[in-house]
């Protein structure tokens, strides 16, 4: 990388600094993580799964069975990425330094504990763990889970990845991974919506009018609601599953290249506050709320 070069989260984050009021404050940070992502595996490449035989693949997703893919994660990487996240995040925020030790800590654990490798389901839980003694706040844990996660998905899995047949898939879950989509968009030049994995990075077509969680397709149960000055970001909500995932408007978006909706989200977790006191739960499964929030937003009503 060369002095001055734009890298491509750089110019995600300097968009939705202008798109959605109030991500000023967050993009000096969510570029620190990104950056640490980058050097991370400059030094330490992943060496991707085979690719799965793409007539068999094929033929699992015109019957609608997702592959299912979850490499085991060698436990060294996962350990070396956190405790480098850690260091880079306390230093972008002097703040979370005992956050940083804290990681350490239990990566050490992690170590001891699980040997040569871990699956997503052992990191799921230690971040779970943090939150409930209280070491990270729900929303920084969700960052973390899922930045460390997806960019270990996406190298272990990039071979599948490119060769998907994903025209084939009609689901509403992961043809590669299983996962459940937490956000998707429209795309620029058809409107049509697509969905994105946010573990493997998967994107694929789906229905408009349709609940990606329950299947429900009563348009009386279907609607979203957007937010003033985030106009960009659509929550979508199912009124039969009581589920929601957040819908990009890339119609409106001046975008060369590709789009990393993965830091639309991070730009538009207001949009999730809301949802949540709606009563809308995240169809993904992921908790990007601190229940501080809630309890302070019920207060100002
Ligand atoms: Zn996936
Ligand atoms: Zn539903």
């Amino acid at each position: 990388m060369t002095n001055g070069q734009h890298t491509e989260w750089q110019r995600e984050t300097e968009r939705c600094t202008r798109l959605y009021e109030g991500f000023a404050e967050a993009a000096p940070f969510v570029n620190a993580a990104y950056r640490c992502i980058h050097t991370f595996f400059e030094d330490h490449p992943i060496t991707a799964q085979p690719a799965a035989d793409p007539e068999e693949a094929a033929q699992r997703l015109r019957v609608g069975a997702s592959l299912q893919m979850n490499p085991s994660l060698a436990t060294a990487d996962v350990v070396d990425l956190l405790r480098k996240l850690g260091a880079a995040l306390a230093e972008a925020n002097p703040d979370l330094k005992g956050t940083a030790r804290a990681l350490e800590g239990r990566s050490e654990r992690l170590l001891l504990d699980s040997q040569d490798s871990v699956g997503k389901e052992d990191i799921q839980r230690l971040f779970a763990s943090m939150v409930e003694v209280g070491e990270l706040e729900q929303d920084l844990a969700t960052f973390l889970l899922t930045l460390t996660l997806s960019s270990l998905y996406r190298r272990h899995l990039q071979l599948t990845g490119e060769t998907l047949r994903t025209e084939l898939w009609r689901e509403g879950h992961c043809p590669l991974c299983g996962e459940s989509p937490h956000y998707g968009l429209l795309r620029p030049e058809d409107g049509a919506k697509q969905l994105e994995c946010w573990l493997c990075g998967t994107r694929w077509v789906y229905t408009r009018i349709k609940c990606p969680f329950c299947s429900n397709e009563e348009q009386d149960d279907l609607g979203y609601f957007t937010v003033e000055d985030r106009e960009m970001c659509r929550v979508s909500f199912c009124r039969r599953c009581h589920r929601y995932l957040k819908i990009i408007d890339a119609r409106k978006l001046d975008a060369g290249g590709d789009i990393m909706l993965a830091i639309h989200n991070l730009a538009s977790l207001s949009h999730d506050l809301l949802a949540a006191q709606e009563g809308f739960a995240p169809g993904s499964g992921l908790q990007w709320v601190n229940p501080r929030e809630m309890a302070g937003a019920r207060e100002d009503y």
